[in-house]
């Protein structure tokens, strides 16, 4: 099995070093990914210039570009060969809810949504996420995706990738198929003034999670609850946002006029 693994922390971040090293018994591992982070790139594509992928070490690429150039240059003329499998991660800090929306590590899994098997997207989760990891940090995290690998990725239909968060916690209590959450608005915006007399902005803080039942679908519940209770959570997300459900009394109330 040829398994190509990106990412949007960056080629040296320690969760895509111990996500290479754990999967490399299930086959050939090459790894391209940005040369400095790139978080929150989503799906982006580099247009206005070139890329120029450097191998910095055996099947180790950096590229002057985002997650998602990593995963399209690897399937489309980079290498000879083709590949399996994409593993997109282990990201630092979770992908839960909303976060989907602007995560790079989930835009470079979509990348791949055209793979024989679903592509996935691999965060490290939880209250304990400290800022500078080590990739002994992640190691529980990669194992866990290499025994996940192994047992064989479930089939899903067409254009559907996996997003999984693993808790960063000292014991996994396992896993839990679940839906996408949701969060609050996100946190105020931070306005200062620098040096030079001009008006700057940070972006606020995420929400928080909201909490929600959907009783509809009986035991499963969201990313949020399952990483909260120490459980993998893993969800089944897809390209197509149309929402069918309003689609027949919208397209009717239009042609009506
Ligand atoms: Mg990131």
């Amino acid at each position: 099995m040829n398994i190509l693994i990106a990412n949007d922390d960056g080629v040296f971040a320690p969760g895509i070093i111990a996500l290479a090293q754990a999967l490399k018994p299930l086959g050939r591992v090459v790894v391209v990914a940005p040369e400095a982070e790139r978080s929150g790139f989503s799906s982006a594509l580099t247009l206005d210039r070139p890329l120029r992928p450097v191998e910095i070490a055996p099947d180790v690429w950096a590229v002057n570009g985002t997650p998602a150039d990593c995963v399209y240059l690897s399937m489309n003329g980079l290498f000879d060969f083709e590949f399996d499998l994409v593993v997109s991660g282990i990201n630092s800090g979770a992908n839960l809810g909303d976060d989907v929306l602007y995560s790079g590590t989930v835009g470079a899994a979509f990348e791949g949504r055209l793979m024989k098997q679903p592509a996935i997207a691999v965060s490290l989760a939880g209250p304990n996420v400290r800022s500078y990891l080590k990739p002994d940090d992640y190691q529980q995290a990669a194992q866990w995706v290499h025994d996940f690998i192994a047992q064989g990725v479930p089939e899903l239909p067409p254009r559907h990738i996996l997003n999984i968060n693993i808790p960063d916690v000292s014991e996994l209590k396992g896993q839990k198929i679940t839906y996408q959450g949701r969060k609050h608005l996100s946190k105020p915006i931070t306005s200062q003034v620098d040096p030079r007399g001009r008006q700057v902005f940070w972006i606020g803080l995420a929400g928080e999670a909201v909490t929600e039942m959907k009783t509809e679908l009986g035991e499963i519940g969201s990313d949020f609850a399952a990483v909260q209770n120490a459980y993998v959570s893993i969800t089944p997300i897809q390209m197509d946002a149309t929402n069918y459900a309003v689609l027949p009394a919208l397209s009717q109330q239009f042609s009506s006029h």
